[in-house]
C-alpha cells in the first residue's frame, strides 16, 4: 500500500514540475510516507526529519509526511515537517503548497499541466462505463485521471467517497511488468494490536469501473503481474450497502479481463481476512487462469482465546476449513500468513498452538512479527507482559517451524518445470532472479538482462527453505535451442 501511494505521490510532485532524483543531497522537496504499523517505522520518521531540519539551515528544502499517521503523531509532525497531509488530500498538494508561498517549479510556472483538483475535478463527466472487450481495446484508458463518476453534480456530496479524488491520480508505476492497484482503503475490523482503522480511517471500495479501467490498461501495456491492495480486500463492497459489487464479483470480472486479453497475467491480492473469506472467493480462483493460485490468509495466533482478544472475530476451526477448502479446489496454491508472537498475556502453550498450525496448514511463507503495542491500537493499554527475550526466542522457534513446512514444498519443486516472471538481478553475482505463480523465489542463469520483465520457463535443480535454483528452458513463445 506503502509503495501504490507513493506511485499516485510521485505523479502530483511529477506534475508540479519536480524532477526525481536518487541523491538526497540534490533534493528540493523531501517526504516520507509514513507507516504505523509498527513504532520502529515512526522512530524513523523522526530520526529523518531532524536530519533534514539540520539541512534546513544550510540550503532551502521542503519537508512533506503523508501515509498511514496516528493524530497523535500528526500533531508532532506539524511542528517538524512543512507539509502534513492525508491521502486523500493528496489531489490538493498542489493548491496547498502555493497557498503556503512554498517556491516551487509550478509557481513560477502556473500553466503547466496539473492534475484536475477541487472544483475541476467534480464537474469532469463520466463516460458510460464500455464494456470489458472495449476497455481492453480502448487506446485512452491510462487516462483514468480525468474519469469522474460524479455526473452533472446529481450525486450528493455525502454519497462520493472522500478517496474519489486520489484514486483519480494516474500512478507513475515504478515498474511497466509489475503494479499495485488500490481496490480499498481503510477497515472496519478493529484488530486490538492494529492502528490502522485510526490511521487511515473506516472501509471505502473503490469503485469497481475505476479498477477495472487500471487493470484493463496496465494489461494493455504489457503488466504481467497485477496486485490488489487493501487493508480487508475480501470485504470489498461492503460499505456499499448493495449497491455496488463483491469481492468474488470484482475478481470474476478481472478474471474475464484476462481471459478477453488472452495475455498471460498473474494477478494476486493482499490482504483478506479470513472472516470474509467466501468459498466463492475461491471457487473464482479456481476458476479464472489469471487469477493467481497464491493465498495470503493471515492467522496471526493459533489459539482462540488469543484471537478473540486480538478481536480476529474468528475461531481456529474457521480458519482451518478455510484451508481446506482452499487445498481441496486449489490443490497446487501456495499459502502465506501473518503471525503475531508474544502478544499481550500468550502464555507458552497459546504460543504452542500457533506452532501447530505450521505442519498443520503446510505454510510456504509466514511473516512473523515480534509483538510491540503501538500507540492508538486498544492493545496498547494492556499491559506488554510477554519479555522481549521470550518473545525473541518464540519468533526463532517460529521461524524453524516455518523453514520445514516451506522446504518441505520447495523440495518438491526440484526436476519439475515452472513459468517465472523475472524481476531483475539476483543478489548472488551473475544470476537473475523471479518468482513462480505461487511467489516462490527462483533464481537462475544466464544473466541476461533482457529477460527482466518476461515470463521464462525454468527447470527446478536445487532448492533452498523459501527459494529454489532453475535452469532455463524457454523463455516466452521462443524456443531455447
Ligand atoms: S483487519 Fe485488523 S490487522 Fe488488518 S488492517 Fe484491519 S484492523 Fe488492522
Amino acid at each position: 500500500m506503502n509503495k501504490s501511494d507513493s506511485e499516485r505521490v510521485r505523479t502530483v510532485l511529477d506534475k508540479m514540475g519536480f524532477r526525481w532524483t536518487d541523491h538526497e543531497n540534490e533534493a528540493q522537496l523531501v517526504g516520507i510516507l509514513a507507516c504505523s504499523v509498527r513504532q520502529k517505522a515512526i522512530d524513523k520518521v523522526y530520526s529523518r526529519i531532524s536530519h533534514w531540519n539540520r539541512i534546513k539551515n544550510k540550503r532551502s528544502l521542503i519537508t512533506f509526511v503523508s501515509g498511514c499517521i496516528l493524530p497523535a503523531d500528526k500533531i508532532k509532525f506539524l511542528k517538524l515537517f512543512d507539509l502534513v497531509f492525508t491521502m486523500d488530500e493528496l489531489p490538493e498538494l498542489p493548491d496547498i503548497i502555493r497557498q503556503y508561498g512554498i517556491v516551487t517549479p509550478y509557481s513560477v510556472n502556473p500553466e503547466s499541466d496539473l492534475a484536475p483538483t477541487g472544483d475541476e475535478a467534480k464537474n469532469q463527466k463520466i463516460a458510460e462505463f464500455p464494456n470489458l472487450l472495449e476497455l481492453l481495446q480502448s487506446e485512452d484508458s491510462l487516462k483514468i485521471d480525468v474519469t469522474h463518476k460524479i455526473q452533472n453534480n446529481e450525486t450528493s456530496m455525502d454519497e462520493r467517497s472522500i478517496m474519489d479524488g486520489f484514486w483519480h491520480i494516474q500512478p507513475n508505476y515504478s515498474s511497466p511488468f509489475e503494479a499495485f492497484v488500490p481496490i480499498q482503503n481503510g477497515c472496519d475490523k478493529f484488530c486490538t494490536f492494529c492502528a490502522v482503522p485510526y490511521t487511515r480511517g473506516r472501509e471505502v471500495s473503490r469503485p469497481h469501473e475505476e479498477i477495472l479501467q487500471e487493470i484493463s490498461s496496465l494489461i494493455n501495456h504489457g503488466c504481467k503481474s497485477i496486485t490488489l491492495l487493501g487493508q480487508n480486500v475480501n470485504s470489498y463492497g461492503l460499505d456499499k450497502k448493495n449497491e455496488g459489487i463483491s469481492f468474488p464479483e470484482l475478481l470474476r470480472m478481472i478474471g474475464e479481463l484476462g481471459n478477453i486479453s488472452q495475455k498471460k497475467i498473474w494477478v494476486y491480492f493482499t490482504s483478506p481476512h479470513p472472516r470474509d473469506m467466501t468459498n466463492e472467493v475461491i471457487d473464482v480462483i479456481a476458476e479464472y487462469e489469471c487469477l493467481a493460485k497464491q493465498i495470503h490468509l493471515p492467522l496471526q495466533s493459533g489459539d482462540d482465546e488469543v484471537l478473540a482478544r486480538m478481536n480476529r472475530k474468528h475461531s481456529l476451526q474457521k480458519y482451518r476449513e478455510i484451508v481446506e477448502y482452499i487445498r481441496f479446489k486449489i490443490p497446487g496454491a501456495t499459502l502465506f500468513t501473518d503471525i503475531i508472537v508474544g502478544f499481550t498475556g500468550e502464555t507458552k502453550q497459546q504460543f504452542e498452538q500457533s506452532r501447530l498450525c505450521f505442519p498443520e496448514f503446510q505454510y510456504n511463507m509466514a511473516y512473523i512479527a515480534i509483538y510491540s503495542p503501538r500507540p492508538g491500537a486498544v492493545s496498547s493499554r494492556w499491559k506488554d507482559d510477554i519479555p522481549h527475550q521470550v518473545k525473541k526466542e518464540r519468533l526463532h522457534i517460529l521461524t524453524k517451524d516455518l523453514e520445514k513446512s516451506s522446504q518441505t514444498h520447495t523440495k518438491k519443486m526440484i526436476g519439475r518445470t515452472y513459468q517465472v516472471l523475472v524481476t531483475g538481478l539476483d543478489r548472488k553475482k551473475l544470476y537473475l532472479s523471479g518468482y513462480t505463480e505461487g511467489k516462490i523465489n527462483v533464481r537462475f542463469q544466464p544473466i541476461d538482462t533482457s529477460l527482466i520483465g518476461k515470463f521464462v520457463s525454468l527447470k527446478i535443480v536445487s532448492a533452498t527453505e523459501f527459494s529454489v535454483q532453475g535452469e532455463l528452458v524457454e523463455v516466452a513463445d521462443l524456443k531455447i535451442k
